[in-house]
């Protein structure tokens, strides 16, 4: 948002290149050092609920690391996401391995900490668990919100292996605990593995709509965006991006890779579609960098990152409790 307070952008230094120092995101300051953050990046290195390859936890340092080259004026959108809003990395969140509940009430408080002060949540996987904590503070300050939901799988699934707050579980949950608007919510590029037809079953009920990758082969992504902006509707909107929506070749360090995959480039046009949403949060989720090429993955994650915060900056939502 555009505000009277100064605003402190990337880091501008004309003796330490972009590839140089410790890595914030974007090179953007730190939480500590403005008084104020219409937008808090915030990592949240949390694995424990994956249920095959882990190592998400490693996702918000990957990121961070792969964020470097970020610019500050974004060619599409003719916009300066750092100069309009005031971004900072407010570091992770410090959250152990052990008890999924526990680090669930953990990166709820701090979430929650963050939104009472007035910042807008990016969040930085970790896996889709984290995903739950985040709806519930973003849904506390807004009311019940649409997701759009970027991903291969639905994430609408019940108990598995005796957990029922898992990183297939987050929008089960959500919309049982009414943080969702049902009428309003929205998956883009699911395809994966299912058990049976009874699966989308269940996920209909938790509020979803449903444009599936293979979609993309025959739509126009200005089609799929306005098909988008049509189901959201005008309420706050909840961006959650699992990076393995992307075909494994371009996104390959991530922990249930899924083949038949968008790309990058189609992820993008259709962010760039949504202009003027009121997103009142987003994460990127899933980047799990063991599995991971050249940074393949952790370029994908940190532009998309930077794909949401501009449109962040563009959608006048507020944060305001
Ligand atoms: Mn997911
Ligand atoms: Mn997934």
């Amino acid at each position: 948002m555009t505000t009277e307070r100064e605003i402190i952008g990337q880091r501008d230094d004309p003796d330490l290149p972009r590839y140089a120092g410790i890595a914030t995101f974007a090179l953007l300051p730190r939480l500590e050092e403005v008084d104020h953050a219409d937008i808090a990046v915030v990592g949240v290195p949390f694995d424990s609920g994956t249920s095959f390859r882990p190592g998400a936890r490693f996702g918000p340092a990957h990121i961070r690391e792969h964020s470097r080259q970020l610019h500050p004026y974004h060619q599409f959108h003719e916009a300066y996401p750092f100069r309009e809003q005031q971004v900072a990395d407010a570091g992770d969140i410090g959250v152990g391995p052990y008890g999924i509940e526990r680090a669930v009430e953990t990166i709820h408080a701090n979430a929650d900490r963050l939104v009472r002060g007035g910042s807008r949540i990016l969040a930085l996987g970790g896996d889709h668990t984290v995903a739950l904590p985040l709806l519930r503070a973003a849904a506390a300050a807004h009311g019940p919100l649409a997701v759009l939901h970027f991903d291969a799988h639905l994430d609408t699934w019940d108990v598995l292996h005796g957990a029922s707050i898992w990183h297939g579980s987050p929008f089960r949950r959500a919309a049982e605990e009414g943080l969702l608007d049902l009428e309003h919510c929205q998956h883009v590029g699911i395809r994966g593995g299912v058990y049976g037809p009874g699966e989308l079953d269940d996920d209909r009920r938790a509020g979803f709509a449903m444009i599936r990758s293979e979609e993309f082969q025959h739509r126009s992504t200005d089609g799929i965006a306005e098909q988008i902006r049509g189901r959201l509707g005008s309420g706050p909107v909840y961006v959650s991006i699992d990076i393995d929506v992307l075909d494994p070749s371009q996104a390959p360090g991530t922990g249930t890779p899924e083949v038949a995959g968008i790309t990058t480039r189609e992820l993008f046009a259709v962010l760039r579609g949504l202009r003027g949403l009121p997103i009142v949060g987003a994460d990127v989720v899933e980047v799990a960098p063991a599995y991971d090429h050249a940074g393949i993955t952790g370029l994908a994650a940190a532009h998309t990152a930077w794909e949401l915060l501009t449109l962040m900056g563009l959608g006048g939502a507020t944060a305001e409790r």
